[in-house]
């Protein structure tokens, strides 16, 4: 399906894809990017909330209903990879600039992670087809660098719930201020279950093998939950990481203390 008239490959893009549970800081990190450089977030716990227009199917440029969270949510990701809206027109090197996203939600399974890679890929290599651009199909699929955050858990069940702790008291203080979890609607022992099922449910990254699916990955940053306050530092270090690895993902200078300092404080009121 072509979900779009115009494919802009002229530049580097990468789909950030955070390895984690609910807590995490997820969102919190995907907002102080956006605000640091503009990178586009698209945050799956959004899609809820057009649950009941989903059922009816969105019309979308190209005329194709997309009926599923799923599919809106690979939708926005290719949208911003293709038209990142924080590209100026007028700016002569907009071809240089990279194009990145942040897939804001857990990816916790490998099967969460095999259906992003496959679904972004095959509707850019189809786009890429239809409009007649012949750079080969295996190209087409390199041009897209997909950087893994993994937030890591533990195997130890001790050391686990030292991480379970953590997150579970950022959602409790959080109380109704989400899209989908209400402290209100759904009492703390619901919203400790639920989180604690994802946790149990988490699948580490394995990279060993060339048949291992999280081989698609081209770079895999390691975090740690250490902390109530551990997301300042997490965001340091994945900007440092990203700039050593990909550097033309950023133009300009990085940002001071100072800059990053402000966005997680921006991101925590947001
Ligand atoms: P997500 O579920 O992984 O998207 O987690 P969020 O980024 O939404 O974080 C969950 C809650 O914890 C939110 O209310 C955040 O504001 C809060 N939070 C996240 N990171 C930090 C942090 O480093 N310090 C503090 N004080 N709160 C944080
Ligand atoms: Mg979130």
């Amino acid at each position: 399906v072509n979900y779009f008239s115009m494919p802009y490959l002229g530049a580097s893009h990468y789909v950030l894809v955070p390895i984690a549970t609910i807590g995490c800081g997820k969102t919190t990190i995907a907002i102080a990017l956006n605000h640091l450089f503009g990178w586009k977030h698209v945050q799956n716990d959004d899609m809820d909330r057009k649950k009941n227009e989903h059922k009816k199917g969105f019309i979308v440029p190209g005329g194709v209903k997309l009926r599923t969270k799923t599919e809106w949510f690979v939708y926005s990701l290719i949208e911003g990879l293709l038209h990142p809206n924080s590209i100026d027109e007028t700016e002569p090197n907009k071809i240089k600039r990279a194009h990145v996203v942040f897939a804001d939600r857990n990816n916790h399974m490998f099967r969460e992670r095999k259906q992003l890679f496959n679904d972004i890929e095959i509707s850019i290599k189809q786009c890429n087809e239809e409009t007649g651009n012949n750079t080969s199909t295996s190209n087409v699929s390199r041009l897209i660098k997909f950087i893994g955050i993994h937030f890591k858990h533990n195997k130890d069940p001790t050391e686990l719930e030292k991480l379970k702790n953590i997150t579970r008291q950022r959602i409790l203080s959080r109380g109704n201020n989400h899209q989908t979890i209400k402290r209100e609607f759904l009492g703390d022992e619901k919203i400790e279950e639920i989180m604690s099922g994802f946790c149990d449910r988490f699948q580490a990254p394995v990279r060993t093998k060339p048949t291992n699916i999280d081989s698609r990955f081209d770079h895999m940053i390691e975090i740690d939950v250490s902390d109530q306050n551990s997301s300042r530092k997490n965001l340091e270090f994945i900007i440092k990481d990203l700039h050593a690895v990909f550097p033309d993902m950023f133009t300009g200078e990085l940002p001071s203390q100072e800059d990053i300092d402000k966005a997680i404080g921006f991101a925590l009121k947001t």
